[in-house]
């Protein structure tokens, strides 16, 4: 493979080029945010389940506490009547006897209800508290997504920017290459992720492994214009007066 010298350098401002489109796109798939996002999701699923459940057992708790407060004042509306039909005057001493016997049954079956309102009303209040504390949980687990969520957007956006200029940059660089030079540079980039590096001090510039004397010799005795790659990972070894030869 032949190609003119100052060509074989421009690949060097291509291979830093596409370096960093391959940072930016690391970057876009392992950026922390993304971890904390999901575990932030997850955590918000959690509590608004938590809300929902308490809901719910405050949606049966109300049902409860309006059937008993019904039966108190059926309870109640009895014992009304009985009153009323006491102090009407009207009925014998047996039918007196039996109807303070059934008011003393109604005052005590009242009493009850009562007690079993108060305590299904204290119940309630206690699991009103939780539904609070969940609340504030909620928001709180929703208000750390939406941070994450935040810097992840900014992220992007800066992710964007740059990616962007880099691949102007590119754009600019390909028509300056030849097209054989490109295509042999294209292949090594996609077999080997590095497509051309620098020779510098004896070492590649793509895989950092120090070349040996007689492979240093021989690249040497290359002429400058044929496409020298490296013995270890493939790519191409653009040389220049830095490289040490
Ligand atoms: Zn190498």
């Amino acid at each position: 493979m032949k190609a003119d010298p100052a060509a074989q350098r421009r690949l060097l401002d291509l291979a830093e080029v596409d370096a960093e489109l391959a940072r930016v796109l690391h970057r876009r798939r392992t950026m922390p945010e993304l971890a904390e996002i999901t575990e932030a999701e997850k955590t918000v699923r959690a509590k608004s389940d938590a809300l929902v459940a308490i809901q719910i057992q405050l949606d049966d708790l109300d049902r409860e506490v309006a059937k008993q407060e019904k039966e108190i004042d059926a309870v109640r509306a009895r014992e009304d009547r009985d009153r009323k039909l006491l102090a009407g005057g009207t009925l014998n001493s047996k039918q007196l006897t039996d109807m303070e016997h059934e008011l003393a049954t109604l005052e005590r079956r009242q009493s009850v209800l009562e007690d079993d309102l108060l305590e299904l009303m204290e119940r309630r209040e206690a699991i009103d508290m939780d539904g609070k504390h969940a609340g504030v949980e909620l928001a709180k687990a929703q208000e750390t997504l939406a941070e994450a969520t935040g810097r992840r957007d900014e992220n992007l956006a800066d992710l964007d920017t740059n990616q962007a200029r880099r691949e102007a940059e590119r754009a600019k660089l390909i028509p300056t290459l030849p097209a054989d030079l490109l295509a042999f540079y294209e292949r090594r980039r996609a077999q080997r992720g590095i497509g051309a590096s620098l020779l510098r001090a004896r070492r590649c510039g793509a895989c950092r492994i120090e070349i040996d004397t007689r492979e240093m010799s021989r690249i040497r005795e290359t002429p400058a214009d044929e496409v020298v790659e490296c013995q270890e990972c493939g790519a191409i070894l653009v040389r220049t007066p830095e490289s040490g030869l």
